[in-house]
């Protein structure tokens, strides 16, 4: 009897930081969260979607976030993060990989992330094509300590979990 072949499952990891700067917009993870303070960066700073990002591109052995859309080209200036994780998507499942799961950790002393939740992980599983209880958020504070204690910016893990997609032919 010839040996099962092994269906094959894979993990990635992926870390962001942003710094909290007043008066522009809170993206997390594809939700417009009311606050004083939003996020600066290149693109529009969604701490979540590039930790999500880093996850499944790691898991795929597809690189990262920076070497898909570098900080240098104009293009990737105030982009749209989620559209960026929905390219990361396509390159993960056209390498005949799918996403299993995402579970992400947000540590921030601010906004608290538990009324943003259920938006989150809806706006998230629909880009990643999985079921909305195949994503999970959440948040968790520093308990004060050092720069995440003192308010200057939000930091979030994500890990991913791929498997190989099954034949649609
Ligand atoms: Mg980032």
């Amino acid at each position: 009897m010839p040996p099962e072949r092994r269906s094959i499952v894979r993990t990635g990891i992926g870390f962001d930081s942003h710094r909290f700067a007043p008066g522009v917009p809170l993206i997390l993870g594809g939700v417009n969260i009311p606050s004083q303070n939003g996020l600066v960066g290149h693109s529009d700073a969604d701490a979540v979607a590039h930790a999500v990002t880093d996850a499944i591109l790691g898991g795929a052995g597809e690189g990262d976030i920076g070497t898909l859309f570098p900080n240098t080209d104009p293009s990737n200036r105030n982009r749209n993060s989620v559209e960026m994780l929905q390219v990361a998507v396509e390159r993960v499942e056209s390498k005949g990989f799918c996403v299993a799961n995402v579970d992400i950790v947000v540590i921030a002393e601010q906004p608290a992330i538990g009324p943003h939740r259920a938006a989150m992980q809806s706006t998230l599983a629909h880009v990643l094509h999985v079921a909305a209880d195949a994503v999970t958020v959440k948040g968790k504070t520093n308990e004060g300590m050092g720069w995440i204690g003192r308010g200057e910016g939000i930091a979030c893990i994500a890990i991913a979990g791929l498997a190989e997609r099954g034949s649609k032919s």
